[in-house]
């Protein structure tokens, strides 16, 4: 985990959060690179989940929400994690973690003795207007699904779509979580990408294992994720939120343990019941498969991270790396390789997100693409300024072959695919 965390903050992936003021604690930045492959990855999954499809419509809904919704939805009442203190040191921790992952003991000093059982609700709370009163109090929204619940009729008066059909939205969620980190795991604000599939009870069954085989799909043939370093896990009756009868958490195996990483869950008619909303007079049953951006890119970078004999290598799929292609010269001290190289550049960075790299040598430079996942780097050397070829570096098998320059653009599109 620390090779990984070491990796991302040195090379542009994810920085911690207000850093030159000391951090703040579960926040989190996204670099250069890493907002280019949180890009990618939002991409694909709009592409995939709403453009690719005709029964589902995106909507981008506001943050701050009327309190009313949280009310209906019981997340004001509800969304609550149960906590204890540690008498001796006052570090507040869930009651479920201590018992799971510290065995009883207070991670902070080793004491025995806590505080009995408190709900702590996870909503953050901010205020509308000058004055911060209760009248005035409003949260952020804790999830993005009930934009999606509270956008029903607009949306189906607007589409006319009929069941089954789904509303997607990727976006920001809020949780003033209480239990720290592990890097981008648990955060205090994360996005999330999340379907609400409106259904009729009778399909209720099929249609999660439906969506229980699309997440699957979309973890090992979207993401190329190895199918052996996840599981699927079925809440147990006490675990399940207040809103669900059946829940299986895709988890996965992350270097500090096997936890979370997608959430599929059968919510029932309960929030459409409880904002009052129907459909021709029956209330829609609905199916939500939920994804994390955050934990996909942590299970991005724990799945592709490599450490082979002589290099360290991030072997994303080309989809997601962050650049496509990097463009060298042989040597940055010589002004007709670099400008053929310039040239093959510009070419180049209109199709596809390019980088330029003179730094170093050649084998340096390798190295530095292969730890960011960039899939081909193409090098202009002496014989380009005769015969307009150059080497083409393929990341994964290491293998140089002879490309005309002309065809670069065609052997790149067919292999980024
Ligand atoms: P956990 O049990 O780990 O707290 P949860 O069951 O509360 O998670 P859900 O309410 O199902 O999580 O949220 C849906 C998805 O949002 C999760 O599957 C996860 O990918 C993501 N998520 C939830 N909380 C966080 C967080 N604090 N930081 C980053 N991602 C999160």
């Amino acid at each position: 985990m620390q090779k990984i965390i070491s990796l991302c903050k040195r090379r542009g992936f994810v920085f911690p959060g207000s850093e030159i003021y000391g951090g703040l604690a579960n926040t989190w930045d996204f670099g250069p690179l890493g907002v280019e492959l949180v890009n990618n990855v939002k991409q694909l999954w709009w592409k995939r989940f709403v453009k690719d499809r005709e029964d589902i419509v995106g909507i981008s809904s506001a943050i701050l929400m009327n309190p009313k919704v949280w009310a209906a939805s019981g997340h004001l009442k509800g969304f609550a994690d149960p906590l204890v203190e540690c008498k001796k040191c006052h570090i507040r921790l869930r009651a479920d973690h201590l018992k799971e992952s510290y065995n009883n003991q207070c991670p902070g000093c080793s004491g025995k003795d806590f505080t009995e059982e408190r709900q702590f609700n996870l909503m953050f709370k901010t205020f509308i207007g000058p004055v911060d009163d209760e009248a005035s109090t409003v949260y952020l929204r804790p999830e993005t699904a009930q934009g999606m619940f509270v956008n029903f009729a607009n949306v189906q008066n607007t589409t006319r779509l009929k069941l089954p059909f789904g509303i997607a939205q990727i976006g920001k969620a809020f949780r003033n979580e209480i239990t720290p980190g592990n890097f981008i795991f648990r955060v205090l604000e994360f996005e999330q990408m999340e379907i609400e599939y409106f259904i009729e009870e009778k399909d209720w069954e099929k249609t999660f294992d439906y969506w229980q085989a699309e997440m699957k799909s979309w973890l090992v043939d979207a993401l190329g994720v190895n199918p052996g370093n996840f599981v699927i896990r079925e809440h147990e009756k006490s675990e399940l939120s207040h809103y669900s009868k059946k829940t299986i958490d895709f988890e996965y195996k992350y270097p500090f343990g096997q936890e979370e990483l997608y959430g599929l869950a059968y919510r029932t008619d309960f929030d459409l019941k409880a904002h009052k909303l129907s459909l021709e007079g029956m209330v829609p049953h609905v199916i939500e498969p939920t994804f994390g951006v955050e934990r996909t890119i942590l299970a991005l970078l724990c799945d592709a991270h490599n450490e082979e004999k002589d290099r360290v290598v991030l072997k994303l799929k080309p989809a997601l790396a962050p650049y496509k292609v990097a463009v060298f010269p042989l040597l940055a001290n010589k002004p007709e390789l670099v400008e053929k190289a310039r040239k093959v550049f510009e070419m180049l960075k209109n199709d596809f997100t390019a980088v330029w790299d003179d730094r170093g040598n050649i084998g340096k430079r390798y190295y530095s693409q292969d730890e960011i996942a960039t899939p081909f780097c193409i090098t202009c050397d002496f014989d380009t300024l005769q015969d307009d070829t150059v080497t083409l570096r393929d990341r994964d098998s290491m293998k140089q072959e002879r490309i005309k320059i002309s065809e670069l653009k065609n052997i790149l599109s067919e292999r980024l695919l």
